[in-house]
């Protein structure tokens, strides 16, 4: 990726930089032409001027026509007669007077044309023109003009340098920038994949430290945040798993030592075998009952819901009120409830009989003979609000925020005795969670603790029809 990155900013570079060397110098190049073009017409149309009156042309009325005009800036000029024969030439040294001299120029310009050309080559401009010379529409003849100049070409030559010498600056410092940047992205997105690559590994604890505000940096961030939460997941889930296997061992480890008592015990009498058999019994009763409360949760956690339906809740609170008053009865708990009409909430009976089940069956295990459960089903504020209160031992201030947890209970022994499996809560509260209510516990001023189930009610409009 730092590869890819650095060629592309190099490519851009090496593509501005080209530009930069190349049309300016072009630009220049061509004013200059134009310019020289200019000047050498220009020149030669003040000679034609003055050769103008002619109506011949020979050697020596051009050389006296000429050298009135000889000041001009040009290095060479040459006049020819109509046939392209020298008959002036301002060149000393080999000059060429008497020969023929058919450049391309010339032999346009005895065609009738202003012809002239202008090439930058080894340091200098080459300018050459030619235009003829005319008497009566005829043409006699024609001038030629050269110039060989270094001057400009030198400017020319200077400014190819400095811009030369300026993209050599540029193109070190773009391509240490190009390399510092894409190293110090190249390198985060490192970091992040590294985070990434050991989080998946299952080192949760791992987290992605890039700094800086940028969008990598907020990736990084968001994947810590991610990260997180599955390790507060993954804790919640291996807690979990050993506190259910811990759950399911003990009944077994007990199931066992008594089937061994029974095998290993010699003319055991039958009266023991009873007991132990009824034990053994029992334990099987509560792994059942924490196997079926662990399938319960699983349920709840895999998010599949059964469908909603109207559920008034009175008639559901009522069976299960027949169904625990038996239990009160032999606990000697004194059970009671009130409860308001049109309680109507969306769930499914099945709910809300595990929940008002689960509260009224805690409420009766932990309060002493001889104690009180008042159940109340009342509406407040839009919410179906059941309450559990009781007189019993109350939970410890310290407890109250985690025993909604899997497992948790206040007194591990008294639970167990009582048969329970430190799962009725967590049921409790996932299951009014799901369907948007809420659960609380608190201890009540006069002793006992009281459970709070507030559920959002379903309002009819006035029509009697559902909303
Ligand atoms: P368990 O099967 O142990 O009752 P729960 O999840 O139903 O498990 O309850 C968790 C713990 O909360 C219990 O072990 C108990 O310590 C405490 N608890 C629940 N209900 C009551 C109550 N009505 N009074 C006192 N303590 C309670």
């Amino acid at each position: 990726m730092q590869f890819r990155f650095g060629l592309s900013y190099i490519l851009v570079i090496v593509g501005v930089l080209l530009l930069l060397n190349t049309y300016p110098l072009l630009a220049s190049e061509d004013l200059v032409f134009r310019s020289k073009t200019a000047t050498m017409q220009s020149g030669i149309s003040v000679m034609i001027n003055s050769l103008s009156g002619l109506d011949r042309l020979t050697e020596e009325n051009v050389a006296s026509v000429m050298a009135i005009a000889q000041d001009t800036p040009f290095s060479r000029i040459m006049v020819t007669d109509g046939t392209g024969l020298v008959l002036f030439d301002s060149r000393e040294t080999g000059s060429a007077v008497g020969d023929y001299a058919l450049f391309a120029e010339i032999v346009q310009a005895l065609l009738g044309f202003d012809a002239s050309s202008c090439t930058y080559q080894g340091g200098a401009f080459r300018s050459r023109a030619a235009s003829p010379v005319l008497y009566q529409n005829q043409i006699i003849g024609a001038v030629y003009a050269y110039e060989y100049d270094t001057e400009q070409a030198a400017l020319l030559s200077d400014l190819q340098s400095n811009l030369l010498r300026l993209s050599g600056v540029i193109g070190v410092v773009v391509l240490v920038l190009s390399l510092i940047l894409s190293k110090a992205l190249t390198q985060k997105i490192g970091l992040l994949l590294t985070a990434i690559r050991e989080v998946r590994e299952g080192a949760y604890s791992h987290r992605a430290e890039i700094r800086g505000r940028d969008e990598i940096a907020q990736i990084g961030q968001e994947f810590n945040s991610l990260t997180d939460r599955l390790q507060t997941t993954e804790t919640a889930r291996r807690r979990f798993v050993s506190d259910a296997s811990h759950e399911l061992k003990t009944p077994l480890a007990a199931i066992r030592l008594l089937s061994d008592s029974i095998l290993q015990t010699e003319n055991i009498d039958p009266e023991t075998t009873r007991e132990f058999v009824s034990d053994i019994g029992r334990e099987a009763e509560r792994l059942s009952r924490i196997t079926e409360d662990l399938l319960r949760l699983t349920r709840l956690d895999s998010g599949i819901l059964e469908a909603a339906t109207e559920v008034d809740v009175l008639p559901v609170l009522e069976q299960v009120m027949r169904m625990m008053s038996l239990v009160a009865q032999e606990k000697e708990v004194d059970l009671t409830y009130s409860a308001a009409e049109d309680c109507t909430v969306m769930a499914t009976k099945d709910e809300i009989h595990q929940v008002i089940y689960n509260l009224t069956d805690n409420a009766i295990k932990y309060s002493a003979s001889g104690g009180a459960v008042q159940v109340s089903l009342s509406l407040e504020d839009k919410q179906v609000v059941l309450s559990v209160a009781d007189h019993g031992v109350g939970i410890p201030e310290a407890d109250l925020p985690r025993i909604f947890e899997r497992f948790y209970r206040v007194d591990k022994a008294r639970s167990r005795a009582a048969g329970g499996t430190g799962l009725g809560l967590s049921i409790v509260s996932d299951t009014v969670k799901r369907r948007g209510g809420t659960v609380e516990a608190a201890n009540r001023p006069e002793g006992g603790a009281v459970f709070t189930v507030r559920w959002p009610q379903l309002l009819h409009p006035e029509g009697g029809e559902m909303v």
